[in-house]
């Protein structure tokens, strides 16, 4: 699992993924942070608006790490022992109760402790505080994927609870710490293709894209047999061809080779089935892609802003855009940063842009503001 503190994400296709995680951290010339660069790409990038509204809202700074939950985020594939498939979403549901800091406060302690959340993890477990998390699992039949109102392997976007239920399944403990920081995290390689039998991928292209990214950057970052240092190794046995690369310290025997006629590994499918997946021809899902009626970029991050958030957050959500575009975003982005938000919601777009114009008068009064050229327009048409 390799997942997150919320259930969608910024983009849907991996081959932005680069630029995205580009925009997020230092220019070329100054090696600085720039707000500038990340209001550029996410309004450029529509598909971004539900998690930038996460981001920006209460639960874009968790507490502490025990006071956030964690999500699968992408789609996997669960078959069961009557070789049934569905589609499935995990959700990780803190016990602790989710917590979060006002950016006051995190500025505040960003600059009293850099370390503080991995101290209150250490430190919470040392005690025997052992923070948990319950397991959900949102699962859709196979089938219903394709005729679904919005693509259901689109990474933006969260299956309501409404039509998928969480069903409970177990518990997440962490009751142990590390021993060994290098060689226990330092050195640990999670990999979303690392899969038992009975779990699969999903179309899900940023799922695809991260299932040869992952393993491709631990090659690079830990070494070709990453999977034989402890902390990735599988406790039973593994019988595989793979024996080139560096620092190599299992023994392999002959045949080195597949297939083969000399009693070599191969797969037990007898056991445990097939691989799960799904064809390419045939039952591929959304192949040819057709749009479906909720496949839009804005509606999942609208409905967060006015069902799911109370006026109070609300309040904070508009303060935290407000403090981010006021640092360092200049036109045109911003003004394209006024019409995002009007895009998610009309009412909460106009805030923003008043909560800009208000400080930046508070600052400068004489100043012109930048004319918005599609709010003219807009009027215009009005
Ligand atoms: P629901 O009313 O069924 O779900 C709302 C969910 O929102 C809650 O169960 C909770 O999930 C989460 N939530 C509550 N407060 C906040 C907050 N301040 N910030 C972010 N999330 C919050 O409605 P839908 O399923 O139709 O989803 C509506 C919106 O809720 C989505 O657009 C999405 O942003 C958000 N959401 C949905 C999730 C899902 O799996 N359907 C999961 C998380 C968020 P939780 O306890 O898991 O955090």
């Amino acid at each position: 699992m390799v997942g997150n503190n919320t259930p969608v994400f910024f983009i849907k296709d991996p081959m932005k993924f680069q630029h995205f995680i580009r925009s997020q951290k230092r220019r070329a010339d100054n090696n600085l942070r720039d707000h500038d660069m990340q209001w550029d790409f996410w309004t450029l990038s529509p598909e971004s608006a539900h998690q930038v509204t996460w981001l920006m809202g209460d639960r874009g700074i968790p507490r502490t790490w025990r006071h956030m939950n964690g999500y699968s985020s992408h789609t996997y594939m669960w078959v069961n022992a009557a070789g049934e498939r569905f589609w499935v979403k995990y959700h990780f549901k803190t016990d602790q109760g989710v917590e979060f800091f006002t950016q006051d406060e995190a500025d505040q302690l960003a600059s009293a402790d850099t370390d503080y959340h991995t101290r209150d993890l250490f430190e919470s477990i040392a005690q025997g505080d052992h923070p948990s998390w319950t397991l959900f699992v949102q699962l859709m039949p196979f089938d219903e994927a394709e005729a679904y109102r919005f693509n259901p392997f689109d990474l933006t976007k969260v299956w309501p609870h409404a039509d998928y239920p969480l069903t409970e399944v177990g518990r997440l403990t962490l009751d142990r710490n590390p021993t060994d920081h290098h060689t226990e995290i330092e050195q640990a390689a999670f990999e979303p293709n690392n899969l038992v039998p009975g779990i699969g991928a999903s179309p899900d292209r940023m799922l695809l894209g991260r299932m040869f990214a992952y393993a491709d950057a631990h090659r690079y970052r830990i070494g070709a047999n990453y999977k034989q240092i402890p902390v990735n190794a599988s406790k039973s046995p593994v019988h595989s061809y793979s024996k080139d690369g560096a620092m190599r310290v299992t023994n392999v025997s002959d045949p080195v080779y597949a297939p083969n006629s000399k009693g070599g590994p191969r797969a037990d499918v007898e056991q445990y089935g097939t691989p799960a997946g799904w064809a390419a021809q045939g039952d591929m899902v959304r192949a040819g892609y057709v749009s479906h009626a909720e496949d839009d970029d804005w509606g999942q991050a609208r409905t967060m802003v006015r069902e799911v958030l109370d006026d109070d957050a609300r309040t904070r959500l508009v303060d935290n855009i407000v403090g981010h575009l006021l640092n360092g975003v200049s036109e045109p982005v911003l003004v394209r940063a006024f019409e995002y938000w009007r895009n998610v919601d009309e009412d909460l777009g106009k805030q923003v842009e008043a909560g800009v114009h208000a400080k930046q008068d508070e600052k400068d009064p004489k100043a012109e503001k930048q004319a918005n050229p599609a709010r003219e327009s807009m009027q215009r048409k009005a």
